[in-house]
Parts: structure tokens; sequence; C-alpha cells
């Protein structure tokens, strides 16, 4: 350690603060930063729309927006997804089905809530539709809007990016 040290260290550069490189070849960094890198830059969500939110999810896949440049990729399987996108209104019926999606992604998971519907009922407060997709799931990210545009679904991603960048592996959230 200390050879390496005295080494590289007068022609270190600090790209971000943590984060040293030494052209061409060498990265010192802290296995936070690194695991937390790969895991905000390769969010998979699983495929599903509830309903209307769900259209503009879509929409925020197609090549106008780009989804795929960020590291986003949808998959059609909860087996391979570590991001779900409540995207609409969450009937009663409809939550214990999105539950067990949930329950079937691996850990670490994240949840975004996109729209009103899926934030806090929006419209519709009846006696069928759930009052906010917290009440059953840990979200990470609340998106308001009816519907939310693409660029907001975009700026949650970064944000969600944000935090998954402050969390310690160890503690990864085994929920
Ligand atoms: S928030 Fe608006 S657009 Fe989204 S699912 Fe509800 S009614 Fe539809």
């Amino acid at each position: 350690m200390g050879l390496i040290e005295n080494t590289i260290s007068p022609s270190l550069v600090e790209v971000e603060k943590g984060t040293k490189i030494l052209s061409p070849n060498i990265v010192i960094t802290s296995m936070d930063k690194l695991i937390n890198w790969g895991r905000s830059s390769s969010l998979w969500p699983v495929t599903f729309g509830l309903a209307c939110c769900g259209i503009e999810m879509m929409t925020t896949g197609s090549s106008h927006y780009d989804l795929d440049r960020m590291g986003v990729i949808f998959r059609g399987s909860p087996r391979q997804a570590d991001l779900m996108i409540v995207a609409g209104t969450v009937t009663k019926k409809m939550a214990e089905i999105v539950r067990r999606i949930y329950d079937q992604m691996p850990e670490p998971r994240y949840v975004v809530s996109l729209g009103s519907c899926a934030c806090s009922g929006g419209i519709f407060n009846t006696y069928s539709t759930v009052q906010g997709c917290d009440s059953f799931l840990p979200v990470d990210v609340y998106i308001p809007g009816c519907p939310p545009r693409p660029e907001a679904l975009l700026e949650g991603i970064i944000k969600l990016q944000e935090k998954i960048k402050g969390e310690h592996f160890r503690w990864s959230r085994w929920r």
C-alpha cells in the first residue's frame, strides 16, 4: 500500500471527492462509490402500467426521451428488475398484485410513485382506490402530476440515482 501511494501520489487526479484517477488505468475509490455507481447507472424497471400515467412512462422510454442513455432498460420479469415505477391509479384489487410483483424483485430494489393517483389517490377518492401506494410499498421518489410529463419522470429517476449514490452498500435496504 505504501509503495502504491508513494508511486502514484504526485500525479493523482481527483475527479470527485473520494475518487482519484491516475491515467490511464488506475482508479482509487471506495467500495461504496464503486457499487453505488453500478447500481445507479443500471436501473432496470419492471414493465407494467396501471392507468394513463403508464402512457407517459412508455413515452419516456421512447427514442425521443431515450431512457436507455441513463442505463434504464425495461424488463419483462420482476426477477430481472430492481425498480418499480407505479404508474397510475392503484385499485384495491390491484394493490395485492402490485405488492406480489414487488416481492418477486431481487434486493436492493427501489420504487418510484408516478402521478397523483399513485402518490395520493389523485382525483379518485373512492371506495375502490388506494389513497397512495406508500400504504403498501416503500416509495423512494414521488412524482406528482396528472399526468407528470416525461421530463418529470426523468428528473425523478435522476433524484433516485442521487439517493442511491448516498447509500452504504452494506446497509442495502433489505425490506
Ligand atoms: S394521475 Fe392523472 S393521468 Fe395519472 S393515472 Fe391518475 S388520472 Fe391518469
